[in-house]
């Protein structure tokens, strides 16, 4: 493998998007693990008071903030006034930033409406020449293998465009497949950890029985700055496959119950229901339902196996490391549901609303 691809663990390493739901647990991993860790702040994109609060606390850990005074801003604002386009679609800028900076690994974090921006930060990332990995905004499944409905598909298919792309520049990369965020999956939520498990009823896609991943996001952002600098998962994906997170809606269910100590009625949504939902094409929420039915009517993150060089498991990776568990991740909500002052302490500590890092093995046999 060529040296020049294994990025230094003590590097500089860039989040792109690191005021995002995803983008900060990477941010914040990036600077627990001693890296020199650059964020951008953008301008004319609305700055919000929770924005400037993830800018001021991700800054107050040691994040290195570039005020990025000049791009030229792509039309494109969404309900919130805010700018969906701008800043890494501008080549140039780019490339001046990578430079300037000494920049070696990137890690970008757009979301979903602005996969096609990274177009011109591969071009910067290519016209550079140093940067020792890139990992592009993927942070779910590995769209190369699953194949949900449209609108979702849409996303996989610009994020196949991006891998393409990388692959034929020959830019050293990896992929995070990640599978769900630790929370209740709401099927019309793109940030489900950000709110309760249900406390009247619970949704429960088909019959409940297809199982999927959970991860905690503060154990996305560790293993993610783990696998950018890490020789093995050069120009591979990683996989994010936890056995004691595996979990399908049934047991999901049972697990909330027991944490808040009653039973609640459960409704079926069919997979007619999530296909509906789907087509009705309401962004983001029909998004949401496709990749719903993805996971738990179709199985897309248990329906195949891990092989070939191509792949590799955090588990096999970091046998020593550990997972936080669903169970944990699910007594935070029983705090912030308990005591939502300190709930809000927590959340601006980490934005999952993990209170400790209380850990098991990733193995959990
Ligand atoms: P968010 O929408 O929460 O955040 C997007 C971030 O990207 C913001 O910091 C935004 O900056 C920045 N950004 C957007 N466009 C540009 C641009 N052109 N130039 C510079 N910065 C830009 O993203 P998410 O965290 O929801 O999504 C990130 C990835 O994670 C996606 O690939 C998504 O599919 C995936 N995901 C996975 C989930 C899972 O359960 N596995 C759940 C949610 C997302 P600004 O603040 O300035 O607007």
């Amino acid at each position: 493998l060529p040296c020049a691809a294994t990025a230094d663990p003590k590097g500089r390493l860039l989040v792109v998007g690191a005021t995002g739901f995803i983008g900060r647990f990477v941010a914040e991993a990036s600077i627990e693990s001693g890296r020199p860790t650059y964020i951008f702040v953008r301008p004319g994109s609305g700055f919000s008071p929770s924005k400037a609060n993830a800018v001021k606390s991700l800054q107050d850990k040691g994040a290195i903030v570039l005020q990025v005074r000049a791009y030229h801003p792509c039309p494109g604002f969404n309900e919130n006034g805010r700018n969906l386009h701008g800043l890494i679609n501008d080549r140039e800028l780019m490339e001046k930033i990578l430079k300037e900076n000494k920049i070696e690994t990137v890690v970008s974090v757009v979301g979903g409406a602005a996969i096609m921006d990274q177009v011109a930060l591969v071009e910067a990332i290519r016209a550079v020449g140093t940067i020792k990995r890139f990992l592009p905004s993927e942070f779910g499944h590995d769209i190369d293998r699953a194949n949900p409905v449209e609108p979702g598909l849409q996303m996989y298919k610009e994020k196949r465009v991006i891998r393409r792309m990388v692959e034929g520049y020959k830019v050293p990369y990896t992929y995070i497949c990640c599978n769900s965020v630790a929370s209740w999956p709401y099927c019309d939520n793109t940030h489900p950890s950000d709110v309760l498990p249900p406390l009247n009823q619970f949704q429960i896609y088909g019959d409940g029985s297809v199982k999927a991943y959970f991860v905690a996001g503060s154990d996305i952002g560790k293993f993610t700055v783990k696998a950018a600098d890490d020789v093995r998962t050069l120009n591979t994906s990683v996989h994010f496959r936890p056995a004691c997170n595996m979990y399908n809606m049934n047991e999901l269910a049972a697990l909330w119950e027991a944490k808040i100590g009653r039973t609640l009625p459960r409704v079926t949504i069919s997979e007619e229901d999530l296909l509906d939902m789907a087509a009705e094409n309401d962004i983001p929420r029909s998004i949401v339902a496709s990749f719903t039915h993805d996971i738990f009517i179709k199985g897309c993150q248990t329906n195949f196996l891990i092989g070939g060089p191509k792949d590799v498991e955090v588990g096999d990776l970091y046998p020593d490391e550990m997972f936080r568990t669903l169970d944990e991740c699910f007594e935070d909500f029983v705090i912030m549901m308990e005591k939502p002052a300190d709930a809000e302490a927590v959340k601006a500590a980490a934005p999952n609303g993990t209170v400790e890092h209380i850990t098991i093995a990733a193995k959990c046999s």
